[in-house]
């Protein structure tokens, strides 16, 4: 639950009696009618813009004065000090203290820390031409309320249960090389940039944003929905990354699926080369999938199972993106009891039968049909 809310139901479940003889509806401190505390002033301009909710902020939790519980014990009463406030005071501190790890890993004191139940967030952005998000702090919520999205459609379309995700995933936002080249030996343990992550049951991301396909919102709101698609996959059930069990074209594809909702195209190759995939010469996935059907030259789902996402062509990507786009819209809450059988290494038609209660042939027939029916034939 957001911090903040918890914190109000706190406040209001506090003493509302009176003294004796006091008219009923009458405060006897006019500052804080009676509830013993009062909002604080010294943060009020700072608020934390979150529509789907947060657990820490480390820019609420720098008020000198509140401690980032955003209320304070009311100076004009003579009620003992609040304890739950203390509390939590103390619990926001002793949060923050545990992120100095990675502020020393990239010696720096200004980075913006935001948890939620499912996301860490830390993040070096200042600025981006956003409305309402003008500044570190607001930028930094939306980017979580974002990844708060897509997980809440990656639960509704996998059918993974919330309670399912092995432990939260990190995500770390840069915007100088040497951060992140710090940030990425360390987090997700390859020193790679602008991208590194770590699949499992802690997956991290980490992005240096600036240059190339990461130099304005959408280009890194992109990399963030693609890449932490791949995170939630592998997180799901048992932290087991299905990319190199033999299931790559699930892994990828669900990855390009999200993609491709929130951008209308897909931009991000993992694991392959930029020459391979401009000679693919790809166009709409849609239209190429649809294409192929017509000339009888689909790409089956035996041939794709049993490649890792290293060994698949950009082609194969594309049939890997429309058997997972089925799985998530046709047959919605199919793909995360699939996976969870894959990760067993069980064979793709055993995990099918037993998942979606269907032969692997009836399967592909049905996706076939859907294709014909949903997908449109536009080249652009
Ligand atoms: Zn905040
Ligand atoms: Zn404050
Ligand atoms: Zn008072
Ligand atoms: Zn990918």
């Amino acid at each position: 639950m957001n911090a903040l809310l918890t914190l109000l139901l706190v406040v209001l479940s506090f003493g509302s009696g009176h003294a004796v003889g006091q008219e009923p509806g009458t405060p006897a401190c006019e500052s804080c009618k009676d509830r013993g505390v009062v909002g604080c002033r010294v943060c009020a301009s700072k608020p934390c813009n979150s529509e789907r909710g947060f657990t820490f902020c480390s820019v609420a939790q720098e008020c000198g004065e509140c401690g980032g519980v955003r209320w304070l014990d009311c100076p004009a009463c003579a009620r003992p000090a609040d304890a739950e406030l203390e509390r939590k005071r103390a619990e926001l501190a002793a949060w923050r203290a545990g992120k100095r790890e990675v502020e020393d890993v990239v010696a720096k004191r200004d980075l913006v820390f935001i948890d939620s139940q499912r996301f860490r967030l830390v993040s070096d952005l200042k600025k981006l031409e956003i409305k309402g998000a003008g500044n570190a702090h607001a930028l930094a919520h939306l980017y979580l309320d974002r990844l708060e999205r897509l997980h809440a459609e990656f639960v509704a379309d996998s059918g993974v249960p919330e309670d399912k995700f092995t432990g939260p995933t990190t995500l770390m936002l840069w915007t100088s090389e040497k951060d992140q080249e710090r940030a990425s030996s360390k987090y997700t343990l390859e020193k790679a940039t602008p991208l590194a992550k770590l699949m499992g049951k802690n997956p991290v991301v980490s992005i240096c944003f600036g240059k190339g396909q990461l130099k304005d919102d959408e280009g890194l709101h992109r990399a963030v929905v693609h890449q932490v698609a791949h995170c939630l996959l592998s997180n799901a059930y048992d932290g087991v990354w299905l990319g190199n069990l033999k299931s790559g074209w699930i892994d990828e594809g669900v990855a390009h699926v999200y993609e491709q909702r929130y951008f209308g195209s897909v931009e991000i190759w993992c694991a392959t080369t930029d020459k391979l995939v401009a000679d693919a010469k790809l166009g709409r996935f849609e239209a190429h999938v649809l294409q192929a059907l017509g000339q009888n030259s689909v790409v089956g789902l035996t041939t794709l199972s049993g490649q890792d996402t290293v060994a698949l062509s950009p082609l194969q990507r594309v049939f890997g993106w429309s058997y997972c786009d089925f799985l998530l819209r046709h047959r919605k809450g199919s793909l995360g009891p699939l996976a969870r059988i894959l990760k067993q290494s069980k064979p793709l038609s055993e995990a099918v039968q037993s998942a979606l209660q269907i032969g692997l042939v009836d399967l592909e027939l049905e996706w076939s049909t859907w294709v014909k029916a949903n997908y449109s034939a536009k080249r652009k």
